[in-house]
């Protein structure tokens, strides 16, 4: 079958590989129907996950159909369409019976799909413990509309609900790429008074503008500022760091107020500053990390019930025979792209 392979450092390509099957009782095989590529792929590409392992079948953000199961899979069975989650995890560890399935401790567990062992950018991909990392999607709700579920929709979800979120808030959110944009629709389900969209980039500033014209925009340069006048406290109650760029934690705690929350979701190139002697007094609470994507059920159903919406997020469709080029238009962020639905 067609795979898209992480060659060596810098290096994608296509590659035939045999279909995968059932391995472990727990597992499932699923064909993959839609997939989509995620800025970790880059990370990948570019040699920033050292943990991911060269050969392996990138992807990790896919829906597709179940053809088999192990024996041990009671969730799903051949035929049930699924959304894949991100984190492949055993549901029985200290860290999973805690909801933190991100730091599983199963050697599947975690972040392994397209990373450490196969994944979803192909025909086929063979899913670990599937009782807990595939969901059905409902009838109702189509394939490009689970598409983000298991991981960016999994990541604002879980940024959002973690960060501690008041009806009478202000919530800035640092950068409106895809992760930010899922960030805001999951925060808009919390009700907060007023959301603030920190972008640089002019078009996604008109994208939010366009589609969600309740939502406050205003560029890095211009943000603290913008920020102070928008708030009735010295800066806003919660903050949200998307963007990973050279100085957007610095602006992250920056803008927030006295005592507020600042939740770190970006991925950083490099070792970021905490000036506590700046900050002294301050009395901010931070939270960082990565997905902890076990809400995928709840999310789909806040989907079936048209509470979340990410169908205008996928920009571009191409064949997995394309995914290449779907690739160039990715990294480049050429012609509008937020994200590319990639038909396999
Ligand atoms: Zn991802
Ligand atoms: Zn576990």
């Amino acid at each position: 079958m067609r795979t898209f392979t992480y060659i060596e450092k810098g290096r994608f390509d296509f590659l035939d590989k045999p279909k995968p099957t059932v391995i472990d009782k727990g597992d499932a095989v699923v064909k993959v129907t839609l997939a989509s590529i995620c800025t970790s792929d880059l990370h990948i590409k570019h040699g920033s996950v050292p943990r991911a392992v060269p050969g392996i079948t990138v992807g990790h953000e896919m829906v597709g159909v179940v053809v088999e199961v192990g024996s041990a899979v009671t969730e799903v069975k051949a035929g049930d369409r699924v959304c894949v989650n991100v984190e492949t995890f055993c549901g029985e560890c200290f860290f999973c019976k805690r909801g933190f399935v991100n730091n599983c401790t199963d050697k599947d567990g975690g972040w392994a799909l397209g990373c450490r062992i196969d994944g979803g950018q192909a025909e086929y991909v063979r899913v670990p413990h599937a009782n807990c990392t595939l969901k059905k999607i409902p009838d109702t709700v189509t394939d490009r509309q689970a598409l983000f579920v298991g991981d960016l929709l999994a990541t604002g979800f879980w940024a959002a609900k973690i960060s501690d979120i008041c009806e009478d808030d202000t919530v800035l959110i640092i950068g409106a790429g895809p992760t930010g944009l899922c960030i805001m629709l999951s925060v808009m389900l919390k009700k907060p008074r007023r959301i603030i969209m920190c972008e640089k980039d002019s078009e996604r500033i008109k994208f939010v503008n366009l589609h969600y014209p309740d939502v406050l925009t205003v560029t890095p340069d211009m943000a603290v500022d913008f920020v102070l006048k928008n708030t009735p406290h010295g800066g806003a109650d919660v903050v949200i760091e998307a963007a990973g760029g050279e100085s957007t934690f610095r602006l992250a705690w920056e803008c927030a107020r006295p005592n507020a929350t600042v939740t770190v979701v970006a991925l950083y190139d490099s070792a970021q500053i905490l000036p506590l002697p700046d900050m002294y007094g301050k009395n901010l609470t931070f939270k960082t990390g990565g997905v902890d994507g076990c809400d995928c059920e709840e999310i789909l159903s806040l989907i079936k019930d048209g509470k979340l919406d990410t169908l205008p997020l996928i920009t571009h469709t191409y064949p997995l025979s394309e995914i290449d080029l779907a690739y160039e238009l990715f990294e480049s962020k050429r012609d509008g792209v937020i994200k590319i639905a990639v038909e396999c």
